[in-house]
């Protein structure tokens, strides 16, 4: 049989919490031959929430799971971790400013790195589901130096899936019969969904759709700005299709993504497509080995370079931001 994984989820009482748990018990992140054991960090007010989930996950009589451990502390919670997904952050309250979101989350992600950094396991994986997610992986990443840094993501398969869904339904297909579909960028609404390398039967995306003022003035907006209009008709953000997409992203990492295809992943840019080292940036991505690798070679027209450009310079902003507030 095979040796238990460590998964460490944080904000382990938060909706996404509650979406994601129970689907990582039951094998759907690792695989169905996976054992996992859960560490759950949450802040010292939701303890007790998250123990109640605990319940409700002990309740379930999952054969996978071999235990459940809560803590409200960060060394304890990713000691021996093998799967970091980051959900707890500080979300933006009315009339606050982005420099005091960033530093509020400095305060969550630069501690979580130096645990990470001092205590988890030597394969350790991280996925930063928490917003801002690009910037907060960075951060974590920053303080923890012994860590290749490769190992630090930030979740955008939300916003590809969301992508294939909307391209499947306008061109009236299924999702499988979509390949090669990117998001570009940050995880905000500056992000570009781009259509033109998508295959779809046999031609691109773009060709299949043949309409240019439904790309701009209908896809990339509604992608873009899919979260808002969720939060508008649920009463609250996402969060079942936000744990989906955790789990797409560990389990393609963990076990590779399909031959001739390739997903949408935030990882630390080698400078490929003009995206400056470093940034935690979304780029069409495989896995091969246990590793993310950027697509290369992928030729980009004046629409598309604008559009990628732009969300890069929001994602080197944010960047400078936490650089002055010395968190990175
Ligand atoms: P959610 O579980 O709904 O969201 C958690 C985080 O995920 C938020 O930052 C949210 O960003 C982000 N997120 C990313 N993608 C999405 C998406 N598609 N839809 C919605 N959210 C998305 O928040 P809750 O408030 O229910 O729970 C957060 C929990 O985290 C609380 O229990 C809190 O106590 C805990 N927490 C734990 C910390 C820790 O463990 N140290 C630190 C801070 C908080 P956005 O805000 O932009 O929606």
């Amino acid at each position: 049989a095979q040796q238990p994984v460590t998964v460490t989820v944080t904000g382990a009482a938060g909706q996404i919490g509650y979406a994601l748990l129970f689907r990582i018990a039951s094998g759907q992140l690792l695989g169905s031959d996976t054992p996992v054991r859960l560490r759950l960090l949450e802040i010292p007010q939701a303890v007790h929430a998250a123990e109640g989930t605990a319940m409700e996950l002990e309740d379930c009589a999952f054969p996978l799971l071999r235990s459940i451990d809560i803590f409200d502390n960060a060394s304890e919670a990713f000691s021996g971790t093998n799967i970091a997904l980051l959900v707890g952050a500080r979300p933006r309250s009315q009339g606050m400013e982005r420099a005091d979101l960033l530093e509020a989350n400095g305060g969550i992600f630069k501690p979580q790195g130096e645990a990470i950094n001092a205590g988890a396991a030597d394969d350790v994986r991280v996925l930063v589901v928490g917003n801002p997610a690009n910037t907060n992986a960075l951060i974590a990443q920053a303080h923890a130096p012994d860590v290749p840094a490769e190992r630090f993501t930030a979740m955008m398969r939300l916003d590809h899936n969301r992508a294939l869904a909307q391209l499947a339904k306008k061109l009236n297909v299924s999702v499988n019969d979509i390949r090669k579909l990117t998001v570009w960028g940050n995880h905000s609404a500056s992000q570009y969904p781009d259509i033109f390398h998508a295959e779809v039967n046999g031609t691109t995306g773009a060709k299949a759709v043949d309409d240019q003022a439904w790309l701009e003035n209908d896809f990339i907006p509604t992608v873009a700005k899919r979260g808002a209009a969720i939060i508008e008709a649920r009463g609250a953000s996402s969060a079942a299709s936000a744990a989906n997409a955790a789990i797409d992203h560990v389990y393609d990492w963990v076990n590779g993504t399909p031959e001739g295809d390739w997903v949408s992943a935030g990882v630390p840019s080698d400078g490929s497509y003009g995206v400056p080292e470093g940034l935690i940036s979304s780029f069409p991505a495989v896995s091969r080995g246990g590793r993310w690798e950027i697509v290369q070679g992928l030729e980009i027209d004046e629409f598309s370079r604008e559009r990628i450009d732009a969300s890069v310079r929001e994602l080197s902003e944010e960047r400078e931001a936490v650089a002055k507030l010395g968190l990175v």
